[in-house]
């Protein structure tokens, strides 16, 4: 199928997701995650109706936003090294990967330098997984209100990528696990955390289910990634 179709067909599953728990389908923003993925592949998305592209490398990223045109939306969403942070909060306008206080510190250090006030998103690891970055439940909750000190951050909510599986409703444990944590964050803050960032091809009905603001779609928009 086209990128067209594809993401016509994904639209429709997203109202039809949301009509099932009572959501609005504005709640819900689609990320399409252009990774390995060249950049006319972003531009038929976008001129598809697409907004917001996730990107998951900052020196790819680099290359494919000089190639598309202005306008485009673009965060990051894989794992980001600290001697990229200056780049990173250039590129983006959002990172979903925030997942460690040392990153944290060098985002926030990166975003003063450019006098900006950067969105992120924390990144919990919700399965403990050994080869998954992000913050343990337990150590985000004690680390939040450090994390919230950071005055060019301003902290829009949570992300997870928790163990993929052929079958979307293995998955609805770890997004109610992430849920619950966004409303246990928000006790700790006193003010409400707007972006709950779960679900992917795979899965992201279920996480729509479950209260997610953000899907992050790959295969299911541009096809098999090809490394
Ligand atoms: C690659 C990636 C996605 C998209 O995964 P698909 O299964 O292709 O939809 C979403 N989120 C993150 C963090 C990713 O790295």
């Amino acid at each position: 199928m086209s990128i067209e179709a594809n993401i016509e067909k994904i639209q429709k599953e997203i109202e039809q997701a949301c009509e099932r728990c009572g959501r609005e389908p504005s709640e819900v923003t689609l990320v399409a995650v252009s990774k390995f993925h060249p950049w006319q592949a972003v531009c038929r998305a976008a001129d598809a109706g697409v907004q917001v592209f996730g990107e998951s490398r900052v020196q790819e990223a680099k290359l494919k936003i000089s190639q598309c045109p202005p306008g485009i939306r673009w965060q990051l969403v894989g794992h980001l090294q600290s001697n990229k942070c200056r780049d990173a909060v250039q590129l983006f306008e959002m990172i979903q990967s925030v997942d460690s206080a040392s990153l944290a510190e060098q985002l926030n250090k990166a975003a003063q330098r450019r006098s900006v006030s950067l969105p992120v998103l924390l990144e919990v690891n919700v399965a403990g997984e050994a080869s998954k970055f992000g913050y343990s439940p337990q150590a985000l909750l004690e680390n939040l209100l450090n994390l919230n000190e950071l005055s060019h951050l301003e902290i829009h909510g949570l992300m997870a990528i928790p163990p993929w599986t052929p079958q979307p409703e293995k998955a609805r444990r770890h997004f109610q696990k992430l849920a619950d944590l966004k409303k246990q964050c928000e006790d700790i803050l006193g003010a409400p955390l707007p972006v709950l960032s779960m679900g992917m091809s795979s899965d992201f009905a279920v996480a729509i289910e479950e209260g997610s603001t953000m899907i992050r779609v790959g295969t299911s928009i541009f096809g098999e990634r090809k490394r």
